[in-house]
């Protein structure tokens, strides 16, 4: 049987970035380590749109985020979190752990948190020093506002700082024109490489702050990698083989080009959710982002057995629901290396599973809706 990656990270891999990974690992300080680094830091700056460094980190995208609070703020001082999911979440233990004075935004799982949220907020704490929000929730399929964002704060002293790490590569993100100052991303997305590497680009604005504030972290100190990066090298031992197959994986980006890169997405996403639609499901997100599509488990219906069935009998590994949410909710991702057919498959596998444990559901209504939607646009 063959094996189908449906989880929102890690993804499938292109082949071209696969054969890199097989090659005979080189020396990381070699002149042809450093050119590499510089051709994945420019291919990054076009995904990230921005004109700032891009900062190639070996760590999950956990570590991009620590290094994102940890330079950022002293301990104590005061920021404003938006948060609507496990990810947002992952934003608190962060800023916990380096004592920050933390003002959440919450709404429950599957919204989204408005602009006008965060306007009071910011209203209301004039003190702040930076906000923190996620591009794409991976854990209820939101997609978020940050162009709004980048309005409001940009007006503050504040810095917006974003974890797009299942978001970037897979909905539109544009670094520099929506006042992005910290933005993080992982390999293991809509990158299209296996986990291990983390990306984050620092604006003038954060520059300023982060030299103003005390150094918290030795490996995550991005003055070291400002320093390396001027002259295409890291502070430390780079995972230069991933680095390497990154290279491939952004080379597909800039020969698709980003805004069409975008629109594919946006186009099977649109035609996943009236797939999920026709088959009597409901969406889990009030504002779905165009990387994955979280389908609410119906009534009556065993959702981690569901998923199960569909890994063994099918092949295709979807993800179950974090946390609380294990067994309420299915998430199919479509971002990075996937096209309309691979999603097509997978809502027919999801199909014939249900149809299999009972669920009333005509044979095809996904899928034909998929392809009326796809073929519309
Ligand atoms: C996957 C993901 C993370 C976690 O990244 P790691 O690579 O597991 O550290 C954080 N935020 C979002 C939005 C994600 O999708």
């Amino acid at each position: 049987m063959k094996a189908r990656l449906f989880t929102p990270g890690p993804t499938t891999v292109p082949e071209e970035t696969l054969l890199e990974l097989a090659k005979p690992v080189t020396y990381h300080r070699a002149a042809e380590a450093k050119a590499i680094l510089a051709e994945v830091s420019e291919d990054l700056k076009y995904v990230f749109q921005t004109t700032q460094p891009v900062f190639t980190i070996t760590s999950s995208g956990t570590g991009g985020m620590e290094a994102a609070v940890s330079n950022s703020l002293a301990a104590g001082e005061k920021v404003i979190l938006l948060t609507a999911g496990r990810w947002g979440e992952r934003w608190r233990g962060v800023l916990k752990a380096f004592g920050a004075n933390i003002v959440a935004v919450e709404v429950p799982y599957g919204k989204a948190v408005t602009p006008e949220m965060l306007a009071t907020a910011l209203g209301a704490n004039p003190d702040t020093k930076a906000v923190f929000a996620t591009l794409s929730e991976t854990s209820t399929g939101v997609g978020h506002d940050v162009e709004a964002y980048g309005k409001l704060v940009a007006k503050t002293e504040a810095l917006l700082i974003v974890d797009a790490i299942s978001g970037m590569g897979a909905m539109e993100c544009k670094v520099d024109a929506w006042g992005i100052d910290v933005c993080v991303t992982g390999s293991q997305k809509a990158l299209m490489l296996p986990p291990g590497l983390a990306f984050v680009s620092v604006s003038e604005k954060a520059w300023k702050k982060i030299d103003a504030t005390p150094i918290r972290s030795f490996y995550f100190d991005l003055r070291r990698y400002k320093k390396s990066f001027a002259d295409s090298d890291t502070p430390f031992t780079p995972a230069n083989t991933l680095i390497r197959a990154q290279r491939a994986s952004l080379k597909r980006i800039r020969a698709e080009g980003i805004e069409n890169l975008w629109a594919r997405h946006s186009r099977i996403a649109a035609a996943c959710r009236a797939g999920v639609k026709a088959m009597g499901l409901e969406l889990f997100a009030e504002r779905p982002n165009s990387g994955l599509t979280v389908i609410t488990v119906p009534a009556g219906v065993d959702g981690s057995a569901t998923l199960k069935k569909m890994e063994k009998q099918y092949g295709f590994k979807l993800a179950d629901g974090q946390d609380n949410m294990k067994g309420k909710i299915w998430r199919l991702s479509h971002m990075g290396y996937t096209d309309a057919f691979d999603v097509l498959g997978a809502l027919s596998a999801l199909e014939l599973v249900l149809i299999e444990s009972g669920f009333k559901l005509e044979a095809g209504a996904g899928v034909a809706a998929f392809q009326k939607a796809y073929a519309a646009k």
